[in-house]
């Protein structure tokens, strides 16, 4: 894959691996105003790029990071990936509450 300009310059080496080297970037950034359907199909097979990826723990760990704005990381769209992100920083800012209460 080569991404769109604005992520060129955050793109670490191990992406010279990455199986979506040379795939087409439109399957992992899609279009403004795309369907449902047409996204679930597009996110389907960058998915299946992403499952045979020699380095798809590095663009986890990346993603999880960085919190990209767009596209797909390690077969998961930036949607899940800021979600899960919420999900921690609540988990860690409740843990945090618990142990001032205590
Ligand atoms: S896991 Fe997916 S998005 Fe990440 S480098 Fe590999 S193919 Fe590309």
């Amino acid at each position: 894959m080569t991404a769109p300009l604005r992520f060129a310059a955050a793109i670490p080496g191990w992406h010279n691996a990455a199986a979506c080297r040379h795939a087409d970037p439109g399957l992992f950034f899609g279009p403004d105003g795309e369907s449902d359907d047409g996204r679930s199909r597009r996110e389907r097979r960058a998915g299946h790029i992403c499952a045979g990826c020699p380095v798809r723990a590095a663009c986890a760990q990346w993603a999880d990071e960085h919190q990209p704005r767009a596209g797909i990381w390690a077969g998961v769209s930036h949607d899940r990936w800021t979600a899960e992100h919420r999900r921690e920083n609540d988990r860690a800012r409740k843990a945090r509450q618990r142990e001032v209460a205590a």
